[in-house]
């Protein structure tokens, strides 16, 4: 791969005498593949030295990738002045993380308002496609693109760009999520122990680097790392080189020499061959990977977003200090996002049992019950496992918090922008990593059915026992399911190989081929967007194969028969006419319960 930086400089474009060496512009990172696919990462006001490039050198009609980190006016300034956007016959495509209620191509069109500039977005000649992503991964040509939230006040994404064997990182901007690591010292662990892992081997990383540890503490919050923290996690994550980036405005040429010099020496100290270089302007790089990578090569779940994704988000709150409370709720509201307040431990539980929330938000406080504690137990029930948890509170206790399961903490005071960011990061990586089933039309009548039977909750019956048990022979599958879909859960009536009795409607395959009212079969999930994702998939069940096979009582589809298996696999057209076969025989069984409910 070939890197090239067009601009190096955080927050505002500052030319001048001062920044001659490492460049006055804003960031812009153009990337080819080794087979010749353009990407460039972020629109900085580098982006028009790139277009004029292009232009001058580049072929007839152009085609590129544009990665956008976020919608901070440093990464995206450059939009209206890149020339390849204004010849008819180019294509670009355009990358950003998906917004919550807003979109990619309504957050571009602002900046290019009548008032502030003279071509609108749909006058460019071009012909631009707009992609919302998510966390996840994606192809672009010869390369894998894999996305990761970073820790910024505004809705922002690292790429880890990979391509025959070799690895470029770009994260800016980006905070540590712990504030003792600011200064380089200390045990990486939570979400920064995950952020190294997104660097993990990387032969090179541009990470955002705009502070020093000194001056770290007036800029809390404001959402940039310190080159300290961005050594230390590079160092960690076994990174070949980093390039630092994200210069701030106010440092001059010598004093990013100087920041360079110390990093250097501070790393030959603890002997470490890493090598660290300060972005630069102009400066071109070729990076070459050592190895094939094949185990990371087998995850490729979809980043390209599903408008459905985003279904009905829930907040559950236990915060009692009430101005903390309110910016919450403001932030969640400013959002659309329902917020549903508890006052104990009790209520919350209880709270949870009734309606599975996409976020839990704690509070540490003097004089309250431990919210550590509180999580220990929200994490022993099956339903929440994977629930991000945030905890409110005046300063982190991270060891305890990551043996509890705490996934991230809010230390007051925060702004309404800062506690929407966070919220919003925690949301979408729940709420659109994998598509939940629609609801059928007729899920009203559907629901007064299954109920009708009175079969939920009942005992184990041989008499669907013995089919699933049936099912999972002829299959030669470790699990077969008489799954029927409740309104919030999937209750098994049978479980052949599987102890749990119930999981979150959310989560649910079945659900999925009970909206569609056809068999739905999954050879690999971790190949399908719609459940590679999926806590079932990515949590401790692991499945990978699903054939589910509806189950009717009289219109209405009220479950179905499936099969899993942890390994991926087809049905052969026999294999699908004899799951059907059985799942007509537990159909009889549902309808002997119709005419008598209470019949064993
Ligand atoms: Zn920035
Ligand atoms: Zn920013």
């Amino acid at each position: 791969m070939h890197v090239r930086f067009w601009g190096a400089r955080g927050s505002l474009a500052t030319p001048g005498p001062t920044t001659v060496r490492y460049g006055g512009n804003t960031s812009c990172v153009e990337i080819t593949t080794p087979g010749g696919a353009l990407i460039i990462i972020d629109c900085g006001t580098g982006i028009r030295g790139l277009g004029q490039h292009l232009l001058a050198t580049g072929p007839k009609t152009l085609k590129g990738h544009i990665l956008i980190s976020h919608t901070h006016w440093d990464h995206i300034h450059g939009i209206p002045f890149f020339g390849p956007f204004f010849e008819a016959g180019n294509e670009w495509d355009l990358y950003a993380p998906k917004g919550v209620r807003q979109s990619l191509r309504d957050a571009l069109e602002g900046q290019m308002q009548y008032s502030y500039f003279p071509v609108q977005l749909d006058e460019l000649g071009a012909e631009i496609r707009y992609h919302e992503l998510v966390e996840g991964a994606f192809r672009i040509a010869d390369a894998t693109i894999r996305t990761r939230y970073l820790n910024h006040p505004a809705l922002t994404f690292g790429y880890r760009i990979e391509a025959e064997g070799a690895a470029v990182v770009y994260a800016s901007d980006h905070e540590p999520h712990s504030r003792h690591l600011a200064d380089g010292i200390g045990e990486i662990g939570g979400e920064d122990l995950r952020h190294c892992e997104f660097l993990a081997g990387a032969d090179l990383v541009i990470h955002d680097a705009q502070y020093i540890a000194e001056e770290y503490p007036q800029k809390f919050g404001w959402g940039h790392s310190t080159v300290e923290y961005a050594v230390a996690v590079c160092r960690a994550a076994g990174v070949k080189r980093v390039a630092l980036t994200h210069h701030d405005p106010s440092r001059d040429d010598d004093a990013i020499d100087r920041i360079v010099t110390k990093a250097r020496a501070d790393l030959r100290h603890v002997a470490s061959a890493m090598e660290v270089m300060a972005a630069t302007e102009g400066a071109a790089l070729s990076i070459k990977g050592e190895d094939q990578r094949a185990d990371r090569a087998e995850r490729n779940e979809s980043a390209i977003s599903e408008a459905s994704a985003l279904g009905n988000l829930l907040i559950l709150m236990a915060v009692t200090d009430r101005s903390a409370a309110e910016t919450l709720l403001d932030a969640a509201h400013a959002d659309q996002v329902a917020v549903v307040e508890t006052r104990s431990a009790d209520a919350l539980l209880c709270a949870i049992a009734e309606k599975l929330p996409s976020l839990i938000v704690l509070e540490k406080k003097e004089g309250t019950s431990d919210p550590l504690e509180l999580c220990t137990k929200i994490r022993s029930l099956q339903r929440a496992h994977d629930v991000p948890i945030i905890v409110v509170a005046d300063t982190e206790d991270c060891q305890r918090g990551i043996t509890a399961g705490v996934t991230d903490w809010l230390i007051r005071p925060f702004s309404i922008a800062y506690a929407r960011t966070r919220l919003r990061a925690w949301l979408l990586r729940t709420a659109a990593r994998w598509v939940r089933a629609p609801l059928p039309p007729d899920e009203e009548q559907r629901l007064a059915t299954l109920h009708s039977l009175g079969i939920l909750d009942t005992p184990e019956e041989q008499r669907f026992d013995r089919l699933t048990r049936l099912a999972a022979a002829i299959l030669r599958v470790p699990v077969a399911l008489v799954s029927l879909v409740d309104r919030e859960r999937q209750w098994f009536k049978s479980a052949h190989g599987m102890e749990v009795r119930q999981t979150p409607r959310e989560t649910s395959f079945c659900a999925h081929a009970v909206a569609a009212r056809e068999l739905l079969v999954v050879p690999d999930a971790f190949a399908d967007h719609r459940f590679a994702d999926n806590p079932q998939v990515s949590g401790r069940t692991r499945v990978r194969f699903y054939a589910g096979c509806p189950l009717f009582v009289g219109q209405s589809c009220v479950g179905t028969l499936c099969v899993l298996d942890v390994r991926p696999r087809q049905l052969s057209l026999e294999e699908v006419g004899l799951l059907k076969d059985v799942a007509a025989l537990v159909e009889r069984e549902l309808q002997q319960s119709e005419a008598h409910p209470s019949a064993r």
